[in-house]
């Protein structure tokens, strides 16, 4: 028997008494209840004042892989950014010309964060100032066509991660902004496919010359790296396995240009790459012209100068994708002014991605750069930490000592002995006959240490290098007062002690190039290149594992099945 049939029984065989006892008890229960929900409601308010304010901004690769990782009991975390949805970048190309679907590749950040044991605030806006002086950001949400829901606000924080990503740079190039597409969001990526169907919708009406059809189906692509050649790739398979058979007039008089500034495509590759992906371009009747710098770009030219000879072409054009590197947003470029980093591409950082001048700001990704410390600018120090014995020489058993903290701190020393073929330190102080030396004085470690600097890189704009940094600071975080008062990182050779974390070391899992074809050409660690078929699978059980949930990675690979068994879909929608 139900409580509420038992309750009814009651009230109609003593009516009145038992209404009033029914009436007490129901509000005293609620009165109880209602004080119990404010204490939990007091309690969790004050359990929230107590933890310390994490505020993110973006979530690209960066931010994202930081919220996924971060334990979010210890901090009260909020994030600003202007899509609610994180958008897996690397198969962008594929959504413009409907290879994969655009839903396929994004997935909602509350969808994310709701797998986190404890609550996230996500506020679908745009960060457009920081002020570090204040410890604010000042957001301005989305929602512009709507008063009530467009109104500016700040949030205090007592750590702030940058991770906004970076914008296109057009290099100042005249016309680029208003005639070109870029591909940068998902959007854009859904212009690009309306774009190039409308082409040959517009080719094919009555009354055009055939100029004015070759004009509307000529595409060209500024910029010869990774997004280009893979848009160039994707292009050229839509147009050969699907479109030409719907739109078959116009078939002979299309054209795909690629316009690369340097000598070869792909240069950020291995040369057998780049080479592979010319040769296979070349048989595709994909037209590659390299040492072209853009001079401007209207609505119907490009207009080009070749750098060998001087000459400056207009060439007539239907589509025109503009993938030409990264710029600074313009909240980077402010926050940059305010902390003394003016006219840089990015935030400078250290090594454990805090914002040089700015200890509680964090920057990771696209947006930042780490600025690696030089060990020649450290060297006396390090050689007076390592003379223990003070003896102004540096004995080999000394140098034991320190080498693994010289090691981590400056990884450039291992870099550099790879590329030089040693072993470890002491090949390293060999004099010049290549003997082993038991002791060194500071002159002879100097030189000994005088070429390791050349080999500091600046990391790439990658995905790769993004998600492992949002990783890297979400274990710092996890770990934060544990490590205030047992500091896991190397000794501190100025100041003595040690570091409180080890710094980011940035771990290469190798890059793709899908160059259409349904063949791929990779370069994976150890120096390992592949080319070919195979390297397309390789490439699609990578890209599915690396998928933010089973909901993306289930629709990718369904839309990989769909493309194989009925092709990519034209219609302008
Ligand atoms: P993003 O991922 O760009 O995220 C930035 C976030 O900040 C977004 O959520 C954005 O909405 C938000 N934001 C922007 N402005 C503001 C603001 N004012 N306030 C608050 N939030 C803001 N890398 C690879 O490693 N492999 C690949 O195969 C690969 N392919 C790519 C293909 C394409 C087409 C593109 C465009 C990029 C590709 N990349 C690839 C590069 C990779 O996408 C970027 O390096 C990566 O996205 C950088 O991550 P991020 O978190 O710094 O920035
Ligand atoms: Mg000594």
């Amino acid at each position: 028997m139900t409580l509420l049939s038992s309750l009814g029984r009651v009230s109609r065989s003593a009516p009145l008494a038992s209404k009033l006892l029914l009436l007490g008890t129901l509000s005293g229960g609620s009165i109880v209840a209602y004080s119990d929900s404010n204490a939990q409601a007091y309690e969790k308010e004050e359990q929230k004042k107590k933890k310390k304010k994490v505020v993110v901004l973006g979530t690209g690769w960066a931010g994202i892989s930081f919220l996924k990782d971060l334990d979010i009991t210890s901090y009260d975390v909020q994030v600003v950014s202007p899509q609610n949805y994180f958008a897996f970048t690397p198969l962008l190309p594929s959504v413009t010309c409907g290879t994969v679907e655009a839903r396929s590749i994004v997935e909602s950040v509350r969808n994310i964060t709701k797998k986190k044991n404890g609550e996230i605030e996500l506020w679908e806006a745009d960060c457009v100032k920081i002020d570090p002086a204040n410890q604010k950001v000042h957001c301005r949400p989305v929602f512009k066509d709507d008063p009530e829901a467009s109104q500016d606000f700040s949030l205090g924080y007592d750590y702030l991660i940058v991770a906004v990503g970076a914008q296109v740079n057009t290099f100042g190039t005249p016309g680029v902004l208003e005639n070109c597409h870029f591909l940068k969001e998902v959007e854009d990526a859904q212009r690009i496919r309306r774009g190039v169907i409308d082409c040959f919708e517009k080719a094919i009406l009555p009354g055009l010359t055939e100029d004015q059809r070759r004009r509307k189906l000529h595409f060209v692509i500024v910029g010869g790296g990774p997004t280009g050649v893979e848009f160039a790739a994707e292009l050229h398979d839509f147009i050969q396995e699907d479109i030409t058979k719907i739109y078959p007039s116009v078939k002979e008089l299309v054209r795909i240009t690629l316009i690369q500034s340097g000598d070869h495509i792909l240069n950020s590759f291995d040369e057998r790459i780049s080479s592979f992906a010319e040769q296979k371009f070349l048989r595709d009747g994909i037209d590659v012209q390299t040492g072209m710098r853009v001079l401007s770009v209207s609505d119907k030219d490009i207009t080009v100068k070749i750098k060998s000879s001087g000459e400056i072409v207009s060439l007539p054009h239907g589509l025109i994708l503009w993938s030409t590197g990264v710029g600074t947003r313009p909240v980077i470029s402010d926050f940059m002014e305010q902390v003394g980093q003016e006219g840089r591409r990015a935030l400078a950082t250290n090594e454990w991605l805090q914002v040089k001048g700015c200890e509680n700001v964090y920057a990771v990704g696209d947006c930042a750069s780490i600025a690696q410390r030089k060990i020649l600018e450290d060297i006396a120090n390090i050689f007076k930490a390592a003379d223990v014995d003070n003896s102004g020489t540096l004995t080999m058993e000394e140098l034991h000592d320190v080498v693994d903290d010289i090691l981590v701190r400056y990884p450039q020393v291992e870099l550099y002995l790879k590329s030089q073929h040693m072993r470890n330190v002491n090949d390293l102080l060999a004099d010049a006959e290549g003997n082993k030396r038991r002791e060194v004085d500071i002159e002879a470690f100097k030189l000994a240490l005088s070429e390791v600097d050349t080999q500091m890189k600046t990391l790439p704009a990658t995905a790769q290098v993004a998600a492992q940094q949002g990783a890297y600071l979400a274990k710092c975080f996890n770990r934060m007062e544990q490590c205030k008062e047992q500091p896991e990182g190397p000794k501190r050779f100025r100041t003595g002690g040690h570091h409180q974390f080890r710094p980011f070391q940035y771990k290469h899992f190798g890059q793709f190039a899908p160059l259409g074809g349904d063949q791929a050409a990779a370069e994976l660690p150890g120096d390992w290149v592949s080319a070919g078929k195979s390297t397309q699978w390789l490439w699609y059980s990578v890209y599915a594992s690396k998928q933010v949930s089973w909901r993306t990675r289930a629709l990718v690979v369904s839309d990989w099945t769909r493309r194989y068994i009925f092709g990519r879909d034209s219609s302008r929608i």
